[in-house]
């Protein structure tokens, strides 16, 4: 199932995605409250007629209720073009892939939707994206297994990770980096877990038609069990959380000389089995 969050006037709807390819909304709730009602054990909420008409989507979770959890550096091909370019002094991927997952966020205000523009902000001139697939918290919990973790799992939706490479590397920490305002798209829909298999799932981006990355999440150096446990140990993950599960090869700082984002971009990205995420980028 392929659920859709939308604005109708002042109001936030959840809904699914028919047969046809319309739009049925939930009654009675929005995408944060079918998550914890689904988690609680409730059945799914009766659905109203179709919408008549087009409406813009927005994130499916328009505005998470915590930071989105980013794993950093869990590709095998993207730590090898990042260690070809020297990145933190590494001289191989092996110096890279690190022994247990690299775990940080980005704030829940940095999220937009479909079709809402990426914004190089004025202290940038160096902005990437990061095609990810991301893991939306069903269940919450605190020390989940790895055995256990794919039963918390609620679904699956699109992330790109835009990172200005710049203030990734000046301030060390990556908030500021990967947190500026419309960093985060995310979309189009969540596919409900049952209907995807995040360990084999095909991932590619494309900037103006062109194909920049082309992976899969098969190549994941944490996989999603072992990125759920390593976070509930910490602290306990609630329904709605949003983790995304790190980018493969073929970010624009693995490339020389590097083509950063500019205005007039467009960044498309596809996941097999989710859809198609497009955002254009402006300054
Ligand atoms: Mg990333």
């Amino acid at each position: 199932m392929k659920l859709v969050s939308f604005r109708e006037g002042a109001r936030l709807r959840a809904g699914r995605i028919g047969a046809a390819g319309e739009i049925l909304p939930f009654a009675g709730c929005d995408m944060q409250q079918l998550i914890e009602a689904r988690a609680g054990g409730a059945d799914w909420p009766a659905t109203e007629p179709p919408l008549a008409a087009a409406v813009q989507l927005l994130a499916p979770l328009p505005r998470p209720r915590r930071n989105v959890f980013c794993v950093g550096l869990n590709y095998r091909s993207h730590a090898a073009e990042l260690a070809a370019r020297g990145f933190n002094g590494a001289r191989s991927a092996d110096d890279l892939i690190p022994p247990a997952p690299v775990v940080f966020s980005k704030v829940p205000e940095s999220v937009v939707g479909p079709g809402a523009a990426i914004e190089i902000p004025l202290v940038s001139s160096a902005v990437d994206y990061e095609a990810e697939l991301a893991v939306v918290i069903g269940r919450g919990g605190r020390n989940i297994a790895a055995a256990d973790a794919l039963a918390h799992v609620f679904g699956y939706t699109i992330v790109n990770d835009v990172t200005a490479r710049d203030l990734q590397k000046r301030h060390q920490q990556w908030l500021l980096g990967k947190g500026c305002d419309t960093f985060c798209p995310m979309g189009p829909c969540i596919v409900t877990a049952d209907a995807l298999d995040g360990a084999n799932a095909r991932i590619r981006l494309w900037v103006n038609g062109e194909l920049r990355q082309d992976g899969n999440s098969n190549d994941l150096v944490f996989g999603i069990p072992a990125i759920i446990e390593s976070i509930s140990a910490a602290l306990t993950l609630q329904p709605g959380d949003v983790i995304a599960t790190g980018t493969p090869a073929g970010v624009a700082m693995g490339f020389s000389p590097p083509p950063w984002l500019k205005a007039g971009d467009v960044v498309k990205v596809e996941i097999d089995g989710i859809g198609v995420l497009e955002n254009p980028v402006t300054r």
